[in-house]
């Protein structure tokens, strides 16, 4: 990082602190009413922190389990909107063509799709965060990057099934079966503590309904928004994004440009060149303890997830979502709980690949130990939602790391969710 850049970081900070410390300042002048408001505001915290910590230990969802619905969902796009300069990022607008009232979601949350890809047997299954906040009424939206071939991959490699077919065929009235918001990535609204997001590249979408809710409820949280994206042409929700930093007292946000061109405004779309790290991150995670959300790309989740380790962030003041396959198990990511003791290894035996491989608990889920041993197997969510990795589960015992939306068939297991309770054979 540059010192000009640093310099002008330290602005930033400055600037925020100075327009906290101006906002503070005028709410003490309405001085008794907004002692007796303080005082009902620290109950109600009291309260949503006694409801959050239910919540916590429990496996209740707090918002969407009554009236939520099971399997799928018919819903239809009722309007599209590019999201960046390069138009392969966009927000799809979907109501429920049954046009019966939708679930509320967490902010955070995501949805997930079985599309209809031509030329495949069955629907491809692929999860989008929800990229709108939880109070608004009567439609979803999510936002969709094309996925073209790696540029390192063999010619005639085909571009990402779901995101081509969203791009392509998901005009307005295209319909599409889509399973219930679910997810554990979501903002901890009971939390008064500075909140910091940071977002690589399309990683921006479940951050930006964080960002909505927080400011549709009001909060008078600090709240940082940290993005990094290649340069302009794939900043996403540009002008939203200034405007929110623009008006809203409480938001600090700061760009980060690792490729910026010619046409890149320094200081006006972007802050700072280079990468979010550890020297960016420093002096503001420093200075706050404060509930981080982290979502983008494998090696900028892999290095942040180092850089908080290297400034001992407690674990707990961590969140982080991972996009896909690719990015899902970030080396170096905080450990998994350790509900099983390290001692207890257990042989899982894929059966079908004739492989026989020891599980430790540091491996994850079976579907991770399959994946990293070469093992093919299908998945759509790799959250217990969907049901697209359900296989036999031959011999032995699983538990499951949460609670899956729908128990699979009797005798199948999900991998994607599934950690081993004794040695196992499974149909993989
Ligand atoms: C909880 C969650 C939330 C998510 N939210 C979002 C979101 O808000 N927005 C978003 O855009 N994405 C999001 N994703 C990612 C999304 O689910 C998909 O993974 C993404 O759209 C890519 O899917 P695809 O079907 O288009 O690509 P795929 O078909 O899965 O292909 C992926 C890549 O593999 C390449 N490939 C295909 N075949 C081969 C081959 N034979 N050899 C080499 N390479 C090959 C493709 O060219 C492509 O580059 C989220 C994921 C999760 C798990």
């Amino acid at each position: 990082m540059q010192l000009t850049e640093l310099t002008q970081l330290a602005g930033i900070m400055l600037a925020g602190a100075a327009s906290m410390r101006a906002a503070i300042g005028m709410i003490s002048i309405a001085g008794r009413k907004y002692q007796f408001a303080r005082q009902e505001k620290k109950y109600v915290a009291q309260f949503r922190n006694a409801t959050a910590e239910v919540f916590r230990h429990s496996d209740v969802k707090p918002l969407n389990s009554e009236i939520s619905w099971q399997g799928k969902r018919r819903f239809r796009v009722s309007r599209r909107v590019y999201e960046n300069v390069n138009q392969d990022i966009c927000s799809f607008y979907l109501e429920p063509n049954d046009r019966r009232s939708i679930p509320p979601f967490r902010a955070g949350q995501f949805l997930t799709f079985a599309v209809p890809v031509p030329g495949q047997a069955e629907p491809v299954v692929r999860c989008y965060s929800l990229s709108n906040g939880p109070d608004a009424q009567g439609h979803y939206r999510v936002t969709v990057k094309k996925i073209a071939a790696p540029e390192n991959a063999p010619q005639g490699t085909p571009p990402g099934q779901s995101s081509t077919y969203f791009h392509n065929h998901m005009q307005p009235g295209a319909l599409v079966d889509v399973f219930a918001p679910t997810g554990s990535f979501c903002l901890d609204e009971a939390s008064d503590k500075p909140v910091v997001l940071i977002a690589g590249g399309v990683g921006i979408t479940p951050l930006v309904s964080m960002l909505q809710r927080l400011i549709a409820t009001g909060s008078t949280r600090e709240i940082w928004l940290i993005y990094g994206v290649r340069n302009k042409s794939e900043h996403a929700m540009y002008e939203y994004l200034q405007k929110v930093a623009r008006e809203t007292y409480n938001i600090r946000m700061i760009v980060v440009y690792s490729q910026p061109t010619n046409t890149c405004r320094h200081t006006v779309d972007y802050h700072i060149r280079g990468h979010i790290n550890e020297q960016l991150l420093h002096p503001i995670l420093e200075a706050r303890d404060c509930d981080i959300y982290l979502c983008g790309p494998a090696p900028m989740m892999k290095s942040l997830t180092g850089a908080f380790r290297n400034m001992a962030v407690p674990d707990e003041n961590i969140r982080i979502e991972a996009f896909g396959p690719a990015s899902s198990t970030p080396a170096g990511s905080p450990k998994k709980s350790a509900e099983t003791a390290p001692e207890q290894t257990f042989q899982v035996e894929f059966s079908r690949s004739g492989k026989k491989v020891n599980w430790l608990p540091g491996d994850g889920s079976i579907l991770e130990l399959a994946m990293a041993n070469g093992i093919k197997a299908r998945c759509g969510c790799r959250q217990g939602v969907c049901g697209t990795c359900a296989i036999a589960l031959q011999d032995g015992r699983v538990k499951y790391e949460r609670q899956p939306d729908k128990n699979p068939p009797s005798g199948k297991c999900l991998p994607c969710i599934a950690r081993p309770q004794s040695d196992v054979i499974l149909d993989m």
